[in-house]
């Protein structure tokens, strides 16, 4: 059995408390929220805090709101409630469609959007117990030097593998952080560094508080398609979120398809919006289309051997995934996966 390195647990109730217990403590202090990734971290001694800060009783960071602009989601709302809500199903398809495909249903339970998103990278030499890790002389992301993935490799490649990412960057949301001085809100599109140890843009002591969604219009089309080993709780072997607005007539005015799973940080297939714009769903230019925008992402997406699954497989179900995700966005027939 796996244990728990000793720490305590404080239990703020707002977030100017848990801002303050942050810049108190400093390095010896993380965050929890449903605790569903860091603490079997914990317990394979990847992360060892002093003081986790928990945000269960934050009520301040629960619930969806509107605002002027669209909505504003807390960074503890659980990834089951997102993925029944209401007005995310009809507006955000691609997000609760991700949110509701993120591992099985006792996680997203407990699992929240704030913690998905600040989710650490994945990879198959570090997802791992203390003592395996050790066998192999650890690695560059823990406490090692030497890359198992790239042979000779100086900078990690392991991998972004939060399910609600690529959803949130074909919806151009932001990120709301607060710190014990101030707030900034960053486009979620420039968070992201091509860093597998840390491949986030965050400043020490920060905390996600919410995630902002510009409204969509009447014509917008959204869906998320996953790969997995099992389809009951695995974490993408792919994951890809595309986006399709329709104007009045019934063609495309915009498109965008965002892949994760692959590197440190999600990857924007190039060009969806130039190929696929003025195409009409049910004419061959939008069919023509669309497989162009495969072949683009085709390009584009080289798995590596940094997570489970064989690479050659994920690679070839790159352009499959493509064209299943754009056209039942189209379709309005997300999500794309197997059971
Ligand atoms: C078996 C299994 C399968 C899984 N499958 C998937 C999957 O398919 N897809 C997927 O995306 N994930 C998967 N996960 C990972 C995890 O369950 C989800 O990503 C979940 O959303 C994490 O949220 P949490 O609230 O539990 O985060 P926590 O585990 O509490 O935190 C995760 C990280 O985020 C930080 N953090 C949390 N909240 C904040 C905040 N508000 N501000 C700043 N930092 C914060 C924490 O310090 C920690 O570093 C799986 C986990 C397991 C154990």
């Amino acid at each position: 059995m796996l244990r728990l390195p000793a720490c305590e647990v404080a239990n703020p109730r707002t977030v100017d408390q848990a801002l303050a217990l942050l810049a108190e403590h400093g390095d010896a202090a993380m965050l929890i929220a449903g605790g569903t990734d860091l603490v079997p971290n914990m317990k394979h001694r990847l992360f060892e805090p002093e003081l986790l800060v928990s945000l269960a009783g934050v009520d301040e960071l629960r619930g969806v709101r509107e605002t002027p602009d669209g909505i504003e989601i807390g960074a503890m709302s659980t990834l089951a409630a997102l993925a029944r809500d209401e007005q995310l199903i009809a507006n955000y398809p691609a997000l609760a469609q991700a949110v509701s495909l993120v591992a099985g249903p006792q996680l997203r339970n407990m699992g929240t959007l704030g913690g998905n998103v600040m989710l650490d990278t994945r990879c198959q030499w570090y997802n791992q117990t203390y003592f395996w890790r050790k066998s192999l002389g650890f690695c560059l992301k823990k406490d090692g030097d030497t890359c198992h993935v790239v042979k000779g490799g100086s900078k990690c490649v392991a991998a972004a593998s939060n399910d609600s990412v690529p959803a949130l960057m074909t919806l151009g949301a932001s990120l709301v952080l607060r710190c014990s001085t101030g707030e900034r809100v960053v486009s979620v599109d420039d968070f992201w560094k091509a860093d597998g140890i840390a491949n986030k843009r965050v400043e020490p002591g920060e905390l996600l508080v919410a995630v902002r969604l510009p409204r969509t219009a009447a014509g917008h089309r959204g869906a998320y398609g996953k790969l997995r080993d099992r389809g009951s709780i695995d974490f993408p072997l792919l994951g890809m979120a595309a986006r399709v607005d329709l104007d009045a007539s019934g063609k495309v005015a915009d498109a965008d398809l965002v892949v994760t799973a692959l590197q440190a940080r999600p990857v924007r297939i190039k060009q969806v919006a130039e190929i696929l714009t003025g195409t009409e769903p049910g004419r061959a230019n939008f069919d023509a289309a669309v497989e162009a925008a495969c072949t683009q992402a085709a390009k584009q997406c080289k798995p590596m051997p940094n997570i489970p699954g064989d690479h050659d497989y994920r690679r070839a179900m790159v352009p499959v995934y493509a064209r299943r995700t754009l056209r039942a966005a189209v379709d309005q027939a997300g999500p794309v996966h197997h059971i």
